[in-house]
């Protein structure tokens, strides 16, 4: 195994991992701060850190997973995105991971921010896929990649990016999914990757929506559809973050235990740096774990 994070994937046990932005904001690093110290508590397998593509978020990305590593209670995974950079610099980013003791990549090509107008250059490296090999050959990192339950929406179908991910598949150790809504999406797809002969571990990605305003956004850049019966809930809650966080709560612990109990080798939380959240997801899953 290349890292104690995959060996931890390809375990008897299912993981609890969880997504974190690097702060943006005083307000963003005190949310951050509390949403630590109650993973903490909690020890996930691994948590995951995002990376703005063409390196907007580099600095505080390095500094958020350095941090983890020096801190020792989970283990650190870096998204790095191979969009708007060049060779060069992806190599000198994986030696300075390298160098901080970092062993885990979660390789992608990368988004525009949410709030940015919708280009983002190309870099040298044109898929992820050419990523994995990158991040394999500077340092034999662990890499995990991107799938796309309900097909990644620039692709020419769902088939050929099925195909394509089973590509990037064969060169990296574990996928983990775009977030979705409808168990049964989760389950076609899994479906399909079977019949591909995909045996590596794929994780689903499940979302604990905060935010309808954001969420709506991430929906339409990632192609999650979020069925009419849940839209018309979340339009329901538009005044009121707090019942919103609830039902996202609710949503994310019954996509999980679902996936869980089919055999899935663990789950993603897409946490929104929710302290609350991830706790109570956390307990309510707690069975699956212990
Ligand atoms: C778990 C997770 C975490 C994420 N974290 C971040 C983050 O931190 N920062 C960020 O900017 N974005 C992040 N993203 C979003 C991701 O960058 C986007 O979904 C992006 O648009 C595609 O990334 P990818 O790695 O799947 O790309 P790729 O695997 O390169 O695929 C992109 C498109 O190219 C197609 N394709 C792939 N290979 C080939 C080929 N050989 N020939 C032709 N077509 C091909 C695919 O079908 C797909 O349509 C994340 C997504 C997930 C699921």
């Amino acid at each position: 195994m290349s890292s104690v994070l995959v060996s931890k994937v390809y375990g008897e046990a299912p993981t609890f991992s969880v997504e974190l932005w690097p702060p943006r904001s005083e307000k963003a690093q005190h949310r951050l701060e509390v949403a630590l110290e109650a993973l903490r508590l909690i020890g996930p397998d691994f948590v995951s850190i995002t990376y703005g593509a063409g390196g907007s978020t580099r600095d505080r990305t390095h500094a958020l997973v350095a941090e983890l590593v020096n801190q020792g209670w989970t283990i650190p995974m870096a998204h790095l995105t191979c969009a708007a950079h060049s060779k060069d610099e992806l190599e000198s980013i994986l030696r300075t991971y390298q160098a901080s003791g970092v062993t885990d990549i979660l390789a992608l090509r990368g988004d525009p921010p949410l709030d940015a107008v919708a280009f983002l250059p190309k870099g040298e490296l044109t898929y992820a896929s050419e990523l994995v090999t990158l991040a394999k050959n500077v340092g034999n990192f662990g890499v995990a990649v991107a799938a796309h339950p309900e097909g990644h929406p620039e692709s020419l179908s769902q088939r050929s990016d099925r195909i394509h991910l089973k590509h990037k598949l064969d060169l990296a150790d574990f996928a983990i999914t775009q977030f979705y809504f409808s168990h049964d999406v989760f389950s076609r797809f899994r479906e399909d990757m079977d019949r591909l002969g995909v045996e590596k571990p794929i994780i689903p990605g499940v979302m604990a929506p905060t935010s309808w305003a954001t969420l709506r956004k991430m929906s339409s850049l990632t192609g999650t559809t979020v069925p009419t019966a849940l839209a018309k809930l979340f339009d329901s809650f538009e005044d009121n973050p707090e019942e919103m966080r609830k039902i996202g709560v609710e949503i994310a612990v019954d996509l999980c235990t679902r996936a869980l109990e089919e055999g899935v080798p663990g789950v993603h939380i897409y946490s929104m740096n929710s302290a609350e959240s991830t706790h109570e997801i956390y307990d309510a899953l707690r069975p699956f774990f212990s």
